[in-house]
């Protein structure tokens, strides 16, 4: 497809609708590691989709999951009814992460998910009889979505610049810091103390009044920023202190990502709640999670009076077909080793992300798991455009990477080969020496 017509009636999200129908870039299938353009084009997924498809592509297990499914029973009710599936997922779910960490609360995205845990926190201290708390604190260059709750914990002032937010937000400050920390393979060991100002926080606002704070264990959409050495444990440490609840947004890190189920898991740091979607499913049916700890739940549902105990839900909340498939997908990952995967190749990964340093252009490398981003000196008043050119040429030439500002974020699907990862870092590294 050349050109579709700017007035096209698909009204694209988080896109430059008039560059995009002017030069469009379709994909018409996918099949393990790889997109197929409409004329046939194999594009190698350096990005998982969204950072979604961990298992990879056409997934026939997934498939006929979600065939079996839709032909047995397409839908039910989770409001006062339900059915086998969500239970049995749910428990699957729970399984996964940290013991007490197990109660699930359906929705259908991460933006859901993300609503649905900041509604949790505030019920949960509420139902501890600390109902003036209803502050809540994300984190500067934090993404959690774009619901209004999700956008006023988020970071990012574009998503935030238009819309009305929650009233009593704050946050802390982000963790990327290119003078102590370039270059830094897996945790930096500059920046602990960020967490302190929390400590700061507390003190403006009072204790009382905070409810949750929100941050993404690894900052992904904003261009993957692995947490400094020490510094979840004390935001962990401070929110304990203050009877603070502390939510992970897992949305990306959860299932694999950074070689284990969960990055709870892989920095061995508890939140009281815990966020995720994508992977959950491998984005084959939307959903989303919102995991609380037995503590959480256990208060709002035993201190609630009789009936409805949680004004919460949604039509699709433990949707049968998206049940099917993540039971389906859950069961991929184990029988593949898919998250042990992730973490034997991730040393392969990282030298293969550094081995870029000194390429045209890059100023920073990250990574952690099987997830890299690749930091690039903006063009001279325009930011984004050396990044977008490089997405392009990557896209023209057979490889996904996805683009945010001057980053070049990649989080390939866990079962891809040594070979592809030569491939995927080898195109980047030619790519580059062609931008101007
Ligand atoms: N939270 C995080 C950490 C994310 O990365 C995302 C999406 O990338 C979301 C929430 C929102 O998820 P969704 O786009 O499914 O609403």
């Amino acid at each position: 497809m050349n050109r579709l017509d700017n007035e096209s009636s698909f009204w694209m999200p988080f896109t430059d609708n008039r560059s995009f129908k002017a030069n469009p870039r379709l994909l018409a299938s996918a099949k393990d590691m790889h997109y197929f353009t409409p004329d046939g084009r194999a594009v190698l997924d350096g990005t998982s989709g969204l950072w979604c498809v961990n298992a990879g592509h056409g997934r026939p297990k997934i498939v006929e999951a979600i065939q079996k499914q839709a032909a047995l029973l397409d839908y039910a009710p989770t409001f006062q009814l339900a059915h086998p599936l969500a239970f049995e997922f749910a428990q699957k779910v729970g399984a996964l992460f940290p013991a007490g960490l197990d109660r699930v609360f359906f929705a259908n995205s991460g933006s859901e998910a993300v609503d649905s845990a900041l509604k949790i926190a505030l019920a949960y201290q509420r139902a501890v009889g600390q109902g003036t708390r209803t502050r809540l604190i994300g984190r500067e260059r934090g993404y959690h979505g774009v619901g209004f709750g999700g956008i006023s914990v988020g970071g990012i002032p574009n998503n935030r610049r238009s819309f009305t937010l929650l009233p009593g937000v704050d946050h802390l400050p982000h963790t990327f810091n290119l003078e102590k920390s370039a270059f830094t393979r897996g945790q930096p060991e500059w920046g602990a103390h960020l967490a302190d100002a929390l400590e700061s926080i507390v003190t403006l606002h009072g204790a009382e009044t905070i409810a949750a704070v929100i941050v993404e264990p690894v900052a992904g959409s904003t261009g993957v920023m692995v947490p400094p050495k020490g510094y979840l444990e004390r935001l962990r440490e401070i929110t304990t202190r203050h009877g603070i609840l502390l939510i992970f947004d897992e949305v990306i890190t959860a299932f694999g990502r950074v070689g284990a189920a969960s990055a709870t898991e892989y920095f061995g740091v508890m939140p009281d709640i815990i966020t995720c979607a994508k992977g959950l499913t491998n984005a084959t049916v939307p959903m989303g999670a919102a995991i609380a700890s037995r503590k959480v739940h256990d208060a709002i549902i035993d201190g609630a009076g009789p009936g409805i105990e949680f004004f919460h839900g949604y039509t699709y909340s433990g949707h049968p077909l998206a049940a099917a498939a993540g039971l389906a997908t859950l069961e991929v990952y184990r029988e593949e080793g898919l998250f042990d995967r992730a973490r034997a190749l991730s040393p392969y990964w990282e030298e293969r992300a550094h081995a870029l340093r000194g390429a045209p252009h890059v100023i920073d490398i990250r990574n952690l798991g099987l997830m890299a981003a690749i930091e690039l000196r903006p063009r001279e008043g325009k930011p984004g455009a050396r990044a977008m050119e490089t997405f392009h040429r990557c896209f023209d030439e057979g490889f996904l990477v996805r683009i945010t500002a001057d980053t070049i974020a990649l989080s390939p699907p866990l079962i891809i080969e040594k070979a592809q990862i030569d491939q995927l870092f080898d195109k980047i590294a030619d790519v580059l020496k062609t931008i101007a």
